[in-house]
């Protein structure tokens, strides 16, 4: 894409400690990528001339006009509007009604971030928000990005029963690999896997058990960070025994299919 301005990472020392490929160096050239799922903070884009493309979340209403507003200025900048399950509480009468208005307003916004967490209060009203997001995801045709802690029956069975969208992304995966296989049950090739470094076993073993071209990478973060992007992408290569720029062109590509829909540009 020519919006993306080329990078050359040349020999490459990973020093996060915390990774357990600490010590090797690696060459790969990344000239590309996207962040698949990070959040807007508006100081730490402006002004960024680094490369890397951004799937950004807005999780809470008062935050999808910046966003929004930002996507159309900056080409590198993908949108994604919804209420957070932990903002659900706070979310102001009508929320969903205006979501809906700024998605038709804005054809290219996807939705996000929605979800479940079962380790946050009132459960109830995040699976209402949940299963509304999920109802204007697939009205409007958007990719939808999802959060899910220790809520899967929950979520699973309100996949199988209720609307959802053709394409979503669970961000931040590290669940069992039979989570992944009952989810592949129901969207097919329209459900992507996001990691984010560091990885410890229970994510790795999901990268072993994920589609190749259902992989995504992300930081989950609220500034542009090609480091640990990198350090994502190094840990899913050891992971598959595969080469760093193998998994950087098709973490690329897949998350491109994603935000055109399923449809490769
Ligand atoms: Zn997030």
């Amino acid at each position: 894409m020519s919006i993306l301005a080329p990078l050359q990472w040349g020999a490459v020392c990973i020093k996060n400690p915390l990774c357990k490929y600490a010590a090797k160096f690696y060459i790969f050239g990344m000239d590309k990528f996207i962040d698949a799922h990070c959040h807007y903070n508006r100081l730490n884009f402006v002004g960024y001339a680094g490369p890397g493309a951004f799937v950004c979340n807005a999780a809470c209403e008062d935050d999808w006009a910046s966003l929004l507003a930002a996507s159309h200025c900056n080409k590198r900048i993908y949108a994604a509007i919804g209420v957070h399950p932990w903002h659900v509480c706070a979310a102001a009468p009508g929320w969903n009604g205006r979501m809906r208005e700024n998605l038709n307003m804005n054809p290219g916004a996807m939705v996000g971030e929605i979800g479940l967490d079962r380790t946050h209060p009132d459960f109830d009203r995040q699976m209402s928000a949940f299963v509304a997001q999920m109802e204007i995801a697939a009205e409007l045709n958007r990719p939808a990005q999802i959060h899910c802690v220790h809520a899967w029956d929950t979520l699973l069975r309100l996949l199988k029963t209720g609307p959802h969208p053709k394409h979503v992304v669970i961000h931040r995966f590290a669940a069992a690999p039979e989570i992944i296989r009952a989810l592949i049950e129901i969207f097919g090739d329209g459900v992507w896997f996001s990691y984010r470094a560091p990885m410890r076993e229970r994510a790795l073993r999901a990268v072993a058990a994920t589609p190749e071209r259902q992989i995504l990478v992300e930081t989950d973060g609220n500034a542009p960070a090609p480091d640990n992007i990198r350090d994502a992408m190094v840990q899913i290569a050891a992971c598959l025994n595969a080469a760093p720029d193998y998994i950087a062109d098709i973490t690329y590509n897949n998350t491109l299919r994603m935000v055109n829909n399923g449809q490769i540009e």
